[in-house]
C-alpha cells in the first residue's frame, strides 16, 4: 500500500458562494465542479492544481461532519486525501495496523470516486481520507 499522490485537500468553508472567489480571483484555479454530496451533507466544489484538487465544503446542514466542524473549529482545512489504487485494500491493511478507522469499507464520495476515512484520533489530528476509482 502506498498513496500516489495528494488527491485532494478538503476544507470547510461556511460558503461556497464566498469561498470560490478567493481561489479564482486570487489564486487563478478554475471551480470546474460543483456536486452535492447528500451522504455527507455538503455541497462540494473543486478545483485542480496539477495532480492535487482542492475541495471546497459547504454544510447542507448544521448537523452535518461539516455543519459541526465550523461550529467547533471555524472554518479551515478539513482532511487531506490520499489517492490510492485500492481503496477496500488500503483500508483493511491500514485496520491491521491498528489505526482505527471511520470507514471500514469504502463508500461512494463525490465525482464517483470510493472514499473511506480513518480516525483522526489515530493519525495525530489530521482527519484522513483514502480515495480512488
Ligand atoms: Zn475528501
Amino acid at each position: 500500500m502506498k498513496p500516489t499522490h495528494i488527491e485532494h485537500i478538503g476544507i470547510a468553508v461556511k460558503s461556497l458562494e464566498e469561498s470560490i472567489p478567493y481561489y479564482e480571483e486570487v489564486l487563478g484555479l478554475k471551480c470546474y465542479a460543483v456536486e452535492e454530496v447528500k451522504d455527507q451533507k455538503v455541497k462540494t466544489a473543486f478545483f485542480k492544481v496539477g495532480e492535487t484538487k482542492i475541495e471546497l465544503l459547504e454544510s447542507t446542514d448544521p448537523e452535518g461532519p461539516i455543519g459541526k466542524f465550523i461550529e467547533k473549529k471555524g472554518e479551515g482545512i478539513h482532511h487531506i486525501a490520499f489517492a490510492m489504487e485500492d481503496v477496500a485494500g488500503a483500508l483493511a491493511e491500514t485496520a491491521g495496523k491498528g489505526v482505527r478507522l471511520i470507514d471500514k469499507v469504502p463508500r461512494k464520495g463525490a465525482e464517483g470516486l470510493h472514499i473511506g476515512f480513518l480516525h483522526p484520533k489515530s493519525t495525530g489530528g489530521v482527519l484522513t481520507e483514502f480515495c480512488g476509482k
